[in-house]
């Protein structure tokens, strides 16, 4: 497995490659992502990054993921509370479950079983599928785990 460093070098190189500039505060937004233990909203980065970095604004907050979000090593998650959060990202084409409890997130893929679905869906709208994103919500095993717990004592 790669360590925490070891992708912040690559992220780092991967923008320098598209002609983006590795500025001191993006290192530390990159640091911040990389960090987490669960997706964290543009603000939610800010904050955390600016501990590091005081004089951080929200807006090269918002440049980094976007230009992260570009080079498809951060994805994107849909947050119950209507926030954008943002998570590092697996290569490849992956869905996500997300714990709407703890705001965990774990990226799974190999159970692709929506060819038919859409096969069925362009039939009955004339649409052409291209590509799809796949997140669903629920509890984590942790937090399922204590929910019973709470329900038994
Ligand atoms: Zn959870
Ligand atoms: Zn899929």
């Amino acid at each position: 497995m790669e360590t925490k460093g070891a992708r912040l070098e690559e992220w780092s190189q991967r923008i320098a490659e598209h002609g983006g500039r590795v500025t001191r505060p993006r290192r530390v937004v990159m640091q911040v992502l990389l960090e987490a233990e669960t997706p964290l909203s543009p603000q939610e980065i800010c904050t955390r990054a600016r501990r590091r970095y005081p004089s951080l604004g929200l807006v090269t907050v918002y440049r980094t993921l976007d230009v992260l979000e570009t080079l498809a090593v951060v994805r994107r998650v849909h947050r119950e509370d209507g926030c954008h959060a943002y998570l590092p990202a697996t290569p490849g084409h992956h869905h996500l479950l997300l714990c709407r409890r703890c705001g965990r997130a774990m990226e799974f893929s190999g159970w692709d079983a929506l060819d038919g679905l859409i096969a069925e869906l362009e039939a009955a709208t004339g649409y052409r599928v291209e590509e799809h994103l796949l997140q669903l919500i629920g509890l984590c095993p942790r937090c399922y785990a204590q929910l019973k717990e709470g329900e038994r004592g």
